[in-house]
């Protein structure tokens, strides 16, 4: 039998807990030793060098990568390379990304229907009426019935949020949010953001919107070339890194 590692690996306190994470590709190195725990409730904002591996830690969380060495427990459960466990998982985590990746032959409502009829299990009636709520939350229900192409970016953004708000996880990992949208649209996605954030939501995201960071962010952790460099409350690391690596990151986004 296998044994049952939900009690063993569980701290109550904490939403994931890495340890010593290793992600190659090939004979690279993404991701080499990577020690960090997310507490119920945090905020973490990630930040790096571009390929300083904060996407590929991200999707390991996720399981959309699969790491090589180390552990990974989300909510208690060890991901490992049981489909069940992977699937427990996957539906505990919402995830965003930088393109929107809604279903464009779906409408909106029934972008964020979808996930929880299929995986949840939920009647239709019932689906409806959680992704009216959620859309009305990031202020986007008046456009329930329209397609993702008839949105802008920043609303296709939030509807994003509100789909993946549907599957009601445990914690949302979001990663470069606002990066592919126009200026003017960034507001209102991180207004959201901000929103979810006081709402109490476990988060960790990839940003480099340092306004965010310093509004919710409990704590900024710094990558640099596969490794956690440097992590601090987000008044002292923007005010004062301590490492050569992050000041010259930080010289180059302010
Ligand atoms: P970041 O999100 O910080 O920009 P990534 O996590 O996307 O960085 O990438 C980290 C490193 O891993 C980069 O050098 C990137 O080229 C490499 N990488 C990411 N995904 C793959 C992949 N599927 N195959 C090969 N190399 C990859
Ligand atoms: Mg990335």
């Amino acid at each position: 039998m296998q044994q049952e590692r939900r009690v063993s690996l569980s701290d109550p306190a904490s939403m994931v807990i890495i340890e010593h994470l290793v992600k190659r590709f090939g004979s690279f190195n993404a991701l080499s030793g990577i020690n960090l725990t997310v507490a119920k409730g945090e905020k973490i904002v990630l930040c790096g060098p571009s390929g300083s591996g904060k996407s590929t830690l991200i999707r390991c969380i996720n399981h959309i990568e699969k790491h090589d060495a180390g552990r990974i427990v989300v909510d208690g459960i060890e991901l490992t390379d049981r489909i069940r466990d992977i699937n427990n998982v996957r539906s505990e985590v919402g995830m965003v990304f930088q393109s929107f990746n809604l279903f464009p032959h779906l409408s909106v409502i029934e972008n964020c229907m979808l996930a929880p009829m299929k995986v949840r299990g939920l009647a239709q009636a019932e689906a409806n009426d959680r992704a009216m709520v959620l859309l009305r939350k990031v202020r986007i229900h008046d456009q329930a019935k329209k397609y993702p192409a008839q949105l802008s970016g920043g609303q296709q953004q939030r509807v994003a949020i509100a789909r993946a708000l549907c599957m009601q996880p445990k914690i949302m990992l979001f990663d470069e949010p606002t990066s592919a949208l126009d200026p003017e649209m960034v507001k209102e996605v991180l207004e959201t953001m901000v929103e979810l954030a006081q709402d109490g939501m476990t988060m960790v995201c990839v940003t480099h919107e340092m306004g965010f960071a310093r509004e919710v962010a409990d704590r900024v952790i710094f990558m640099d070339r596969g490794s956690i460099v440097e992590e601090g409350d987000p008044r002292t690391f923007f005010r004062a890194p301590n490492t050569e690596r992050a000041k010259a990151f930080l010289n180059q986004i302010i």
